[in-house]
């Protein structure tokens, strides 16, 4: 990681925590800032999503995202959809202009065909940098994190953002590419109601990065809602007795940011560093990359 490379990262989670910090101060909802904010960190290249989403194992981008509303818990997600451009507007048409909850391929593309979404061209997705990443592991059986060439990854690439707005509803919203290389129709946790995603009004919202197997196996965010409601542990607590405790038994790694109906936030991770900033109406933004 140079310096410019790390002011760019910061400069691209900066963007989207204004964008969504705005709609918040305009009395606008926790929904919209989230969206927002997840929209523009997909247009951004940086990041595992969107513009810079993955290449899979037949060199194509297969993306997954959902949305989850903490005020009814209602919640819309998509898998493995193709030149969508923003990932996390299909899942919110989902969950507003459908019947259903998640969708997937083919059907999700018609879908955001019949609803207007945005298309983008196979040129628009390509990226050098993940081309290469893909490159390098093509022809094997393997598949990795975003960010990792050689070793296995420190950091990861999806985007998220939860928030809380002035009503004290909260929302959650999660958007990738996946894991380079990935075949067989994989799926990851990101578009999973639960494990990479979950908002309730009662407890939390919550949005998780890493290895989305383990995720999904953990049933990581509903997982951190559950020890809140039927335990009593507090945001933090139970955000890091999944993070730091229960992911790591089964040796995944990852990390999520999370915020409670009183405006907690907790942002727990178990790797080497997780992309993340966070805002509060009284207090300046913190960005940060790795632990302090
Ligand atoms: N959780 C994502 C997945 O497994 C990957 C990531 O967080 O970078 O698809």
């Amino acid at each position: 990681m140079t310096p410019e490379k790390e002011a760019a990262y910061k400069k691209g989670l900066s963007d989207a925590l204004e964008v969504g910090a705005a709609i918040l101060k305009e009395g606008g909802s926790a929904l919209d800032a989230v969206e927002a904010a997840v929209r523009s960190l997909e247009d951004c290249p940086l990041f595992n999503a969107g513009k810079g989403s993955v290449f899979n194992a037949l060199g194509k981008h297969e993306m997954d995202a959902s949305i989850m509303d903490g005020r009814s818990r209602e919640a819309g997600a998509v898998a493995t959809v193709k030149n969508v451009k923003n990932p996390i507007s299909l899942s919110r048409a989902v969950m507003e202009k459908s019947e259903h909850v998640f969708l997937v391929g083919e059907g999700a593309d018609e879908f955001a065909k019949l609803n207007g979404l945005e298309f983008e061209t196979d040129e628009y997705f390509h990226d050098e940098f993940r081309y290469n990443q893909w490159l390098k592991i093509k022809d094997t059986d393997g598949f990795q994190l975003d960010h990792s060439v050689e070793k296995k990854d420190e950091k990861f690439g999806t985007v998220g953002a939860v928030a809380m707005d002035k009503d004290g509803n909260i929302a959650a919203a999660t958007s990738t590419g996946g894991m380079t290389n990935k075949k067989f129709g994989r799926i990851g946790d990101s578009s999973i109601i639960g494990s990479g995603t979950f908002a309730d009004n009662r407890t939390c919202a919550v949005s998780c990065t890493g290895s989305g197997e383990f995720f999904i196996r953990q049933v990581v965010a509903y997982d951190v809602a559950c020890l809140m409601e039927f335990k009593g542990l507090s945001l933090q607590e139970a955000s890091d007795e999944v993070i730091q405790k229960r992911l790591l038994e089964i040796d995944g790694d990852g990390g999520l940011i999370a915020v409670d109906a009183q405006g907690n936030i907790a942002m727990p991770f178990n790797t080497e560093g997780m992309y993340r900033a966070c805002i509060k109406h009284d207090t300046p933004a913190e960005i940060r990359i790795y632990k302090d």
